[in-house]
C-alpha cells in the first residue's frame, strides 16, 4: 500500500481505538443474527426455544458479561447502579488478563464471581431487612431460593446448558477479536 493510502487507514481506523467497547457490541449483534440458523440447525430436534436460548446466552455474554467488564467499559456502564456487583471485579482483575479474556475460562469465572457477588449482595439485603423490616431467617431463605434455583436448572437443563454455551462463545468471540486486533497492531 502506498504511504499516503497506509496512512489514511490507520487514520481512519485508528488501532489504538479498536475494538473499543461499541465495535464488540456490534459485532455481538451482528454474529447472533448470522449465527442463529446454524444454531437453529444444531440444536437437537432444532427445537427454537433452545436455539433462543443459546442466542440470548450469546448476547447476554456480549453485551452484558463482557470480557471488558475488568475495565470501566461500555459493558460495564450498562449494568446501571448493579454495576456495584462488578466493581470488585473490575479493580481486582487486571484488564485483558487470562483471568477475564482466557478463552473459555474467562466467561467460566465471570459466572462464578456473579453467582459469588449475588449471594454476598442477596445476604446483605436480607440482614438489612431482618434488622430493619422483618424478622426473618436470612441462612433459611438463602437456601430455599438455592434449592428452587437447582430446581429450575435441573428441570431445563438443555437450555440452560445451550444458554451457557452462548455465554461462553461470546466471550470466546471477545477474546479472539481483542488478540486478533492485537497481532494486527504488531504487524502493521
Ligand atoms: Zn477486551
Amino acid at each position: 500500500m502506498p504511504r499516503g493510502l497506509a496512512f489514511q487507514a490507520r487514520a481512519r481506523f485508528p488501532l489504538t481505538h479498536m475494538p473499543s467497547g461499541k465495535v464488540h457490541d456490534k459485532i455481538t449483534v451482528a454474529t447472533a443474527a448470522l449465527a442463529a440458523p446454524a444454531v437453529w440447525l444444531l440444536t437437537p430436534s432444532h427445537d427454537p426455544l433452545t436455539s433462543c436460548a443459546a442466542v440470548a446466552g450469546y448476547v447476554f455474554g456480549g453485551l452484558w458479561m463482557s470480557d471488558d467488564l475488568d475495565t470501566h467499559s461500555v459493558a460495564y456502564k450498562r449494568w446501571g447502579a448493579l454495576r456495584i456487583l462488578w466493581w470488585p471485579y473490575k479493580k481486582l482483575v487486571p484488564h485483558r488478563s487470562w483471568i477475564s479474556h482466557g478463552l473459555g475460562v474467562g466467561p467460566l469465572l465471570r459466572v462464578a464471581y456473579f453467582t459469588l457477588a449475588l449471594y454476598v449482595a442477596a445476604h446483605a439485603l436480607l440482614g438489612i431487612i431482618n434488622t430493619w423490616i422483618i424478622p426473618l431467617n436470612r441462612d433459611d431463605v438463602l437456601r430455599q431460593a438455592a434449592i428452587w434455583l437447582l430446581a429450575v436448572l435441573s428441570r431445563h437443563q438443555s437450555l440452560a446448558a445451550w444458554a451457557l454455551g452462548g455465554l461462553i462463545a461470546a466471550g470466546i468471540a471477545h477474546g479472539a477479536l481483542d488478540r486478533a486486533v492485537s497481532t494486527a497492531k504488531k504487524l502493521w
